[in-house]
């Protein structure tokens, strides 16, 4: 850190808040920003909603922001933090459920404050906010809250199906998985948008690696099946290379098939068809979660916002990561390059100055495709005339370059 912003950091801890909303919860300071314009002296109070992917990088680039003004509170229900794809580590044994939790008590970053508290109010023409633990009010207020699952859109789900798109459901996978030797596995996305679009192939690919292991390949079939008319809908090449993967393995994709209804041993199908089946893995429905529909910041489910630069509708409020009605694929990369763009158009706002690099819509998400190799899926939505999407071939390598992504954030982000 920079003397002058340690010193600066120091005074602050050492004076206190400054007026920004760091006192006891319940008892809510005025905002510092006196108009629309940059701040009058003083620290701007950014208060985040959500520390996942999109929050903890934005706090942490606000954190390291050389303007050095923030005074950032970051809330959270939970005490860690997981990255999506560990859940896959748990469903295939290779890691507990607490190995891969990391927890935010380890977040040390000048001018961050983490509480976890749990969000029961959201006022955004006001930037107000009520938690479990008190109220608060922003200069800036980030909605950073991620997609909910819904597992009771689908009937019948809850008591017949099963999950690893939470990390309790992946826990109790492992068991399921481990349990099972032979009959049909049916992967079915039950709706769109969800997280990860790869997510829901990887694990029919390390299913197919776990049978094999196992010597029982032969016994169990895997599908798979969506909405989606091919699996990575934005392009043709991609979607080709994941057929071309799945068919080597006998992994059928059943395009544009929607389970609506989940029975004892078979599910219904949108087309009035059914199909049998021995474990049933769906990816819930996702939602915002509930606070976030009842503040009024929604639309048709998500959140809109500015894509250029992931404002809402409401002054200083911006909206990021899976919560946020964007065409690019909800998925942590995507979050982490949101954050990126909407730190620096709070820096700018806060010195004057324009955002100088808006969203593009970038990220990838990481395929393993067993046999210890992944490969990932390169996107960039709006930084040509359409969206472009490639796959970085599946390797040793890459798997290695994944494991070197995590520990790198893991680094940057409570280090
Ligand atoms: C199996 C699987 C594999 C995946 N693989 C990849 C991958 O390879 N690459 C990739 O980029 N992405 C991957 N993802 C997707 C990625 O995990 C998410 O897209 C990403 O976490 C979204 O970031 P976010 O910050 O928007 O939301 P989240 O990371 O979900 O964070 C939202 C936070 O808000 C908090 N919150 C919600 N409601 C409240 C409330 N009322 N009060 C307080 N806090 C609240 C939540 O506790 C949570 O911590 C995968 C996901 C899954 C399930």
């Amino acid at each position: 850190m920079q003397l002058s912003r340690m010193k600066k950091y120091l005074m602050r801890v050492l004076i206190g808040s400054s007026g920004v909303n760091l006192s006891a919860p319940g008892e809510p300071t005025g905002p510092t920003w006196t108009s629309d314009g940059p701040c009058q002296d003083g620290p701007v109070h950014v208060l985040i909603l959500g520390a996942g992917f999109a929050g903890l990088e934005l706090a942490s680039r606000l954190s390291e922001s050389e303007s050095g003004e923030f005074q950032v509170t970051l809330i959270d229900r939970n005490d860690t933090f997981t990255f999506g794809f560990s859940k896959l580590d748990v469903m295939f044994g290779r890691r507990g459920a607490d190995e891969v939790r990391l927890p935010y008590s380890e977040i040390s970053k000048p001018g961050v404050e983490f509480r976890q508290e749990t969000v029961t109010a959201i006022d955004p023409e006001q930037r107000r906010v009520e938690t479990d633990g008190g109220s608060y009010e922003a200069d800036i207020l980030v909605v950073a809250m991620g997609a909910d699952y819904d597992v009771d859109a689908t009937p019948g789900f809850a008591e017949h199906g099963s999950e690893y798109y939470s990390v309790a459901g992946a826990d109790r996978m492992r068991e399921v998985v481990k349990g099972f030797d032979s009959g049909r596995i049916v992967i079915s996305i039950l709706r769109r948008p969800f997280k990860c679009p790869p997510a829901p192939f990887e694990a029919a690919l390390l299913l197919h690696d776990h049978f094999t292991e196992r010597g029982i390949r032969d016994r169990v079939e895997i599908e798979t099946m969506g909405p989606m008319k091919a699996p990575v809908p934005i392009t043709k090449s991609v979607s080709g290379e994941f057929l071309k993967a799945l068919g080597e393995r006998d992994i059928p994709y059943g395009a544009e098939q929607v389970v609506t209804e989940v029975g004892d041993g078979s599910a219904a199908l949108d087309d009035g068809g059914t199909i049998e089946y021995d474990l049933f893995i769906g990816i819930p429905v996702h939602r915002v979660p509930e606070v976030v529909e009842a503040s009024g910041l929604t639309e048709d489910g998500w959140v809109p916002i500015d894509p250029a630069n992931l404002r809402t509708r409401f002054e200083r409020v911006y909206a990021l990561g899976d919560v946020a009605a964007t065409p690019n694929p909800k998925a942590g990369a995507f979050a982490e390059s949101a954050a990126r763009v909407v730190a620096e158009d709070i820096i700018a706002r806060r010195t004057g100055g324009e955002l100088e690099h808006p969203n593009q819509g970038e990220g990838h998400c990481f395929l393993e495709f067993g046999g210890g190799r992944a490969g990932r899926v390169e996107v960039n939505f709006f930084g040509g005339p359409k969206p472009e999407a490639s796959l970085v071939a599946p390797t040793i390598e890459q798997a290695a370059y994944k494991e070197d992504w995590a520990a790198a954030r893991r680094e940057r982000w409570f280090g």
